[in-house]
């Protein structure tokens, strides 16, 4: 586990044994929000009491930036706070618990490198849902968390503009291909997205997964998605069947890497599978 505070008020948690699945912390005039709980509860709970600690403060709001059980499992270990999420999120989290009976938490555990990590785990749900967007305000500091969609349709980015950070979510993979393989991916408003994150005051930008960022970076990302939709789209005008679009698009854009495990080789056909349905065929 990596935990540190990133500059003043904003404490971040990241997690090597996961994708550097990130979490974090925005510390309030008079109380704690968190951001996202992770996949490994003991971790989590180590985090949270270390902010605690830290700044003297009470977590007492947890925002969730999508369903992803890497984003979501540790929400039990801040069952006494307000939990607040889209409405789409909350029926994606009805339908994790139903998923997840204990002998399937047990297959997920086997598939993590610290097998501690799920232990007891219940999936534990939101206690507040909104539709588009949500504000709280503490003495002069706001944030703000709005639900666009794009990685996945509950996908929501948290935003204060006091402290000029952006959590991103899963909008955002910085040192790791953008995962879309959902069938609620939706890349173009993930383009959007993007777009918008431009236009909002911040210096610090948090990602869904890997090391805190800047603008810089997501200038990239867009670069790499226009130019993945781009050749999409020549290739389907010119006639290619979709079996030799779909491997040309995987070995340009998502070749394996050779830190992969076997367990990422679907996720990165199933992306671009996700993306080519979405912009060739014209599924939403
Ligand atoms: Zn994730």
């Amino acid at each position: 586990m990596g935990y540190e505070k990133v500059k003043d008020n904003i404490y971040f948690y990241t997690d090597p044994n996961f994708y550097d699945v990130v979490a974090g912390a925005i510390e309030l005039p008079t109380k704690l929000v968190m951001i996202d709980t992770g996949i490994n509860l003991i971790e989590i709970k180590e985090f949270r009491e270390w902010v605690e600690k830290t700044t003297g403060k009470k977590f007492e709001i947890l925002f969730i930036t999508h369903f992803h059980g890497d984003h979501s499992f540790g929400n039990q270990v801040f069952s006494d706070c307000r939990i607040i999420s889209p409405e789409i999120h909350l029926e994606y989290m009805k339908m994790l618990k139903e998923h997840f009976t204990p002998e399937n938490i047990k297959k997920e555990q086997s598939r993590l490198k610290d097998p501690r990590a799920l232990e007891g785990m219940e999936i534990t749900l939101p206690t507040e849902t909104f539709e588009w967007q949500f504000e709280i305000q503490d003495g002069d500091v706001k944030v703000i968390i709005k639900h666009t969609g794009g990685h996945t349709s509950d996908s929501s980015y948290v935003y204060c503009p006091n402290y000029k950070v952006l959590f991103a979510g899963d909008n955002l993979f910085v040192n790791s291909y953008p995962y879309g393989g959902h069938s609620s991916c939706n890349p173009e408003t993930w383009l959007e997205v993007y777009r918008e994150f431009l236009t909002l005051d911040v210096e610090t930008i948090v990602p869904g997964h890997g090391p805190v960022t800047d603008k810089s970076y997501i200038e990239k990302e867009i670069t790499f998605m226009e130019d993945f939709k781009e050749t999409l789209k020549e290739l389907a005008s010119k006639g290619v069947a979709e079996e030799e679009i779909l491997e040309e698009c995987f070995q340009k854009f998502l070749p394996p890497q050779e830190t992969d495990n076997e367990d990422d080789v679907p996720f990165r056909t199933s992306t671009v599978k996700r993306w080519y349905d979405h912009w060739v065929k014209g599924e939403e």
